[in-house]
């Protein structure tokens, strides 16, 4: 099969399905038939070799789980994948019958290990979906691309998980939505799956975390779906049922991304208003900075330094006491602020060392 075809010809969301760990031939057959009765999903998906955190959690129950994840494919005439983090890996998976294969994020993250799976699929023409590594570095993302590249596998497709963080009151793994929109950007023929699973890390975040990835424009969603989440060996708390999967589905609202008709006038209205008021911002900063060079000229005359600590820390603190009557999130003052302020500082540094630019 060609994974990236597939995606190409079926309805928004492509949807991946499927337990995140194979635990019985009972459990994984039983839930991929389920899932096949719910939903339109139109791969499986199941783990066999954990990476786990921790040594004493479960580790997957090997390659003894292939053959079942298999029957369940054959069952229910899906195409099957699991995640291959090494050489032995990706050879049982091919012998036994399995579509398709995943780089994990643990694995992503590691050129070594890629690269060895890159070498081992050689020759062959399996898809592989590439998750995203666990830290935010998009270049690292895309070399996974270019090793298999480089090995000759043209079916590729990227998965959104997130990204490692301690401790986030909202989030498993933080979602920063610009790494795949840049990842878009550098590949655009690679599809986009988002897997809300493993972002939100709980059952109640995984509509609204689809949902963005739909307004987003992903092509799928790779959902974790057990036959009993809260029993489940790894991963209990973010896993739904088939029905719990099909409900979300259901939830989802699914916009286009091509304005038609009424729509085309209308928004060209509402965008030149927003564009007349950017170019407003534009000219105010041009102006700031010009104030900006004034102070640098007055500075340089009277030999004081372009940074002026105390009296940043005052602008920065006004501004942030006035987040509501904005309403704007502390970060965006705060980031828009140091922005402005390190421009502000190229400016200054400008006219008081013209000779050091
Ligand atoms: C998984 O899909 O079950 C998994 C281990 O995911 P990740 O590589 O995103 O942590
Ligand atoms: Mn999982």
């Amino acid at each position: 099969m060609i994974l990236t075809n597939e995606i190409n010809n079926k309805k928004r969301p492509f949807l991946i399905a499927g337990p995140c760990s194979v635990e019985s031939e009972e459990q994984v057959v039983s839930v991929c038939n389920d899932i096949k009765v719910q939903t339109n999903a139109s791969v499986l998906r199941g783990g066999i070799w954990k990476p786990r955190t921790r040594p004493n959690s479960f580790e997957g129950v090997g390659a003894i789980g292939l053959p079942w994840l298999v029957k369940a494919g054959k069952q229910t005439g899906l195409p099957v994948t699991t995640e291959v983090a090494n050489a032995k890996h990706v050879e049982l998976a091919l012998k036994a019958g399995i579509n398709i294969l995943w780089v994990g994020a643990r694995t992503t993250v590691n050129p070594f290990a890629v690269q060895e799976i890159a070498d081992a699929v050689k020759g062959t023409n399996v898809p592989i979906m590439i998750k995203n590594p666990v830290n935010p570095d998009l270049m690292l993302w895309i070399g996974a691309f270019e090793r298999f590249q480089k090995a000759g596998i043209t079916d590729l497709t990227a998965i959104h998980r997130g990204f490692s963080i301690y401790n986030h009151p909202k989030y498993r793994n933080v979602p920063n939505w610009e790494i795949p929109i840049a990842l878009k950007e550098k590949l655009p023929n690679v599809h986009l799956i988002c897997d809300p699973s493993h972002i939100s890390g709980k059952r109640n975040g995984l509509l609204p975390v689809s949902q963005k990835a739909m307004d987003l424009n992903f092509d799928g969603l790779m959902i974790e779906t057990h036959p009993n989440p809260d029993d489940a060996w790894s991963d209990a708390k973010q896993q739904v049922t088939p029905l719990g999967l099909k409900n979300i589905l259901d939830s989802l609202v699914l916009r286009k991304e091509e304005l038609t008709g009424d729509s085309i006038t209308k928004m060209e209205v509402m965008r030149e208003k927003i564009a007349g008021l950017d170019d407003k911002i534009f000219e105010l900063l041009t102006a700031r900075m010009r104030l900006s060079e004034e102070v640098g000229i007055y500075k340089r005359q009277h030999d004081i330094t372009i940074l002026q600590q105390e009296h940043w820390k005052k602008v920065i603190s006004y501004r942030l006491s006035k987040t509501e009557d904005y309403k704007l999130t502390d970060k965006f003052v705060r980031d828009f602020m140091d922005a402005l302020h390190q421009e502000s500082i190229r400016h200054q540094n400008n006219v008081m060392n013209p000779d050091l630019k």
